[in-house]
């Protein structure tokens, strides 16, 4: 073990891996002993998009021994503007398909280890025993407080990354090392339909690809045991302004999960948690399929379909008939809508529509339902011919 945690055992490099890492064997920091115990490392990466891409492409490439992969998506082509282990002609192949042959490409020598499924809280603890250090590459809260929490148990370090139109931010999580854990930071997970995804919020392509490559240094530095790493640290980087930010962290005594007396022990439901209404909280947003839209629609039923999507994306593509509204100005243009008509509203994926039929309720629209998943979801299960972004 070395200082790190990080098993090393010491598996020998052939010829062609001497040649293949002569860069890094140059290096007193690194050398045949480091390479050799890279060859030995097991890495997970959480996804293989816009942040597990990168982090995966150059762990690959610097000789990780073994990537597990973790997937279930298929690629589509809004990926491929950040998203660089997939391809234009991976489009509908599994990610996990695309990444594994691209990582072959790029390194033979490294053992694809591709995990089919969504991680989840009945096989995280699994999975991450198997490996050394996890890279966190998910979007979504519920996957963010499952990787951490079983992360602290195992005593693995779990190399976090975010991204947010042009923001990112990383840092490493690892209370077993002395730093923190997410949930000393985040106690609790935001309200629900909140905080926008990339999907509703968009990205920078190159974002992802920064924020991504510092999960993959700080990976390879505690693999190796050298450098400072960010346990401790997050380090904040915003790329219009082109500046990295750096602030100090601290374990939370009282935290759950890493403090003195933890309360929680074992994996909880994520979704449930993550998707828990606050006590303030209105009524909950009332929402209808896309199935029950098309029967509506099919049966002639008089309703008003609300599009809250910017002019850009109703171009793009739209249901037939629906009325565009920008979210921004619903609240100046309450009066184009009727009190009494059924009104659904809709945006990209649900989240922007369930923020106007929140507005909607509360100035006295009482009919008013969110389209569950949006113009995605209709694209995706009622009209194929749809284009999609
Ligand atoms: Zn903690």
């Amino acid at each position: 073990m070395s200082m790190n945690g990080v098993t090393s055992p010491t598996p020998s490099l052939s010829k062609e891996e001497l040649a293949r890492y002569s860069r890094h064997l140059l290096m007193p920091e690194i050398n045949t002993e480091g390479q050799r115990r890279l060859k030995a490392a097991r890495v997970l990466c959480i996804g293989t998009g816009g942040l597990g891409s990168p982090a995966a492409l150059y762990l690959g490439a610097a000789g990780v021994g073994t990537i597990g992969l973790v997937d279930f998506d298929e690629v589509e082509l809004s990926n491929l503007q950040r998203q660089l282990l997939h391809g234009t002609r991976d489009i509908g192949r599994s990610k996990l398909e695309s990444a594994s042959d691209r990582l072959r490409d790029v390194n033979p020598h490294v053992e694809i280890e591709a995990h089919d499924c969504r991680f989840c809280s009945e096989n995280a603890t699994d999975l991450v025993a198997r490996y050394d250090v996890v890279v966190d590459g998910s979007d979504n809260f519920p996957t963010r407080y499952l990787s951490n929490d079983v992360c602290v148990w195992a005593r693995k370090p779990n190399v976090y990354g975010s991204v947010y139109r042009f923001d990112g931010q990383s840092t490493v999580f690892a209370p077993h090392l002395g730093g923190p854990c997410y949930r000393c930071l985040f106690p609790d997970p935001p309200e629900p339909g909140t905080v926008p995804n990339c999907a509703e919020a968009g990205v920078l392509g190159v974002l992802p690809g920064i924020v991504g490559l510092v999960q993959a240094t700080e990976t390879i530095k505690l693999i190796l045991g050298i450098g400072d790493s960010l346990v401790g640290r997050l380090l904040q980087f915003d790329a219009l302004k082109m500046k990295f930010r750096e602030f100090n962290l601290r374990r939370d005594t009282q935290c759950p999960v890493c403090g003195d007396s933890p309360t929680i022990t074992e994996p909880i439901d994520y979704e449930t948690f993550c998707g828990r209404v606050g006590a303030e909280e209105a009524k909950p947003i009332r929402a209808i399929s896309v199935h029950d839209l098309k029967r509506k629609l099919a049966q002639g039923q008089s309703v008003t379909l609300l599009d809250v999507r910017e002019p850009f994306e109703y171009e793009i593509a739209r249901i037939e008939g629906s009325k565009l509204i920008p979210l921004s100005e619903l609240r100046e243009r309450l009066d184009e809508l009727g009190q009494e008509q059924e009104i659904i509203a809709m945006c990209k994926s649900g989240s922007r529509s369930a923020n106007a039929v929140q507005l909607l309720q509360k100035a006295g629209f009482t009919q008013s339902f969110n389209l569950a998943g949006g113009i995605d979801a209709w694209a995706n299960e009622i009209d194929p011919m749809m284009e999609k972004y």
